[in-house]
């Protein structure tokens, strides 16, 4: 498929005009809100063409995609993240290089990100994924454990808990999708309201291009946005 500049330009300011809309529909202003585009399969001259029309955060989902688009991202006003599942063994490969790790779940794979970034010398901040839906076979942790969870991290050096990430079920109408990201939102505030030492609550990631609108305005302040910003994707 040809992607066209003009079509990533029309959508970038279409998604910033309805995340504006959300954003004052839900009581906040439009800087409250950060918006990220998955680039997932997109090449890097589209990037950086989103990036020069002001976007300014960008996630990958894979380690190897990452890695060999790593060099070409014009990254100067732009934070990198990773925001799908990251196997342990890859953790040395992205630490220092990404901004935010958006999908720790385990013990595990905390205790590797805060091995690495010992070693290196660097603090890597993360948010932990929640599986809101109780998917079997989704990442996540389950609301049930997330606390246990949180409390086992803290004590890790050079890793920093900045807030929660989801990715709900796909449903059929906007009641269902709108009650998962109303639940993610109060289980955010009542992380918050425990004030555990070492965890700020600052970020709560949800939405995605078909559903960002619904996550605003239930409370996200970070949404992740892909085709609706570069077109279908294409898996060569
Ligand atoms: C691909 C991806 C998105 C964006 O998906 P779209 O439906 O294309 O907006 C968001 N979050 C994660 C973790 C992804 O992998």
């Amino acid at each position: 498929m040809e992607r066209s500049l003009a079509d990533i330009e029309y959508n970038y300011k279409y998604i910033n005009e309805k995340i504006a809309e959300a954003a004052i529909r839900s009581g906040r202003k439009r800087e409250d809100i950060t918006f990220l585009s998955a680039t997932k399969t997109v090449e890097p001259e589209y990037i950086n063409y989103a990036i020069s029309l002001g976007l300014d955060h960008i996630g990958e989902n894979r380690v190897q995609e990452l890695l060999s688009k790593y060099d070409e991202y014009n990254l100067d006003n732009c934070s990198l993240q990773f925001i799908g599942h990251l196997q342990s063994n890859k953790v040395r490969q992205i630490v220092g290089k990404v901004d935010l790790i958006q999908s720790v779940d385990s013990v595990k794979l905390a205790s590797e990100i805060s091995r690495v970034s010992t070693n290196k010398n660097l603090t890597t901040d993360v948010l932990i994924e929640v599986n809101i839906g109780g998917e079997e076979n989704k990442s996540g942790v389950s609301p049930q454990n997330l606390e246990n969870l949180i409390e086992q991290i803290i004590d890790l050096p050079s890793i920093n808990i900045k807030g929660l990430m989801t990715i709900p079920p796909i449903c059929d109408n906007s009641d269902k999708i709108r009650k998962y990201f109303y639940d993610m939102r109060n289980i955010f505030l009542d992380i918050s309201a425990k004030n555990i030492d070492n965890v700020s609550m600052d970020i709560l990631s949800m939405g995605m291009s078909s559903d960002y609108y619904e996550a605003i305005l239930e409370g996200a302040n970070m949404v992740r946005i892909g085709s609706a910003l570069f077109g279908n994707r294409v898996y060569k």
